[in-house]
């Protein structure tokens, strides 16, 4: 674990770049939303919260098999938050599976690892932010990525 300050806006851009062409192949287009003024570090570490953003978008990717459209939006719902929101229109997440999808190894997929989100969350939780999610079924589903403005002055 590697700590610095990290603009948030600048490594989803990084991320949104290096997976839009994967996206395109599947006739999926990613949108970016960055709210003006918006304040975007936060301290932790860059390779991790890099991983984690490319394993949601892959996973927002993986559930539209005809293509559509993923939003990621950048903002602070508070002062002393930066949120990272990512919309898919994919078959949504069941219910009763809504409370196993960070567990490590639960997978719905026929050749997933299911570690993606288990290592989300506790790399999130080493930056002492958190995940929420919501989903509908036949709709999509959106992840909010939330964690705590840097401490260094601004
Ligand atoms: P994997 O992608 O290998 O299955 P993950 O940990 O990334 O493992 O995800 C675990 C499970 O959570 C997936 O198998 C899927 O059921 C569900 N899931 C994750 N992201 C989404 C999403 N964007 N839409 C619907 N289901 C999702
Ligand atoms: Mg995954």
């Amino acid at each position: 674990y590697k700590k610095s300050i990290i603009d948030m806006k600048l490594l989803l851009q990084e991320v949104v770049n290096f997976m839009a062409p994967q996206a395109l192949m599947q006739h999926i287009n990613i949108s970016t939303c960055y709210e003006v003024n918006s304040y975007c570090n936060i301290d932790g570490d860059r390779n991790l919260l890099k991983q984690v953003l490319i394993n949601s978008i892959k996973n927002a990717i993986e559930v539209m098999p005809n293509g559509g459209d993923i939003f990621i939006k950048f903002s602070n719902f508070s002062d002393n938050q930066v949120i990272i929101t990512i919309q898919d229109q994919g078959y949504g997440i069941e219910r009763e599976n809504l409370s196993k999808i960070f567990d490590p190894f639960f997978t719905t997929k026929e050749t997933g690892t299911g570690l993606g989100l288990a290592h989300a969350f506790q790399v999130v939780e080493q930056h002492e932010g958190k995940i929420e999610v919501e989903s509908t079924v036949g709709v999509g589903t959106t992840f909010h990525f939330i964690f705590p403005q840097s401490h260094e002055i601004h």
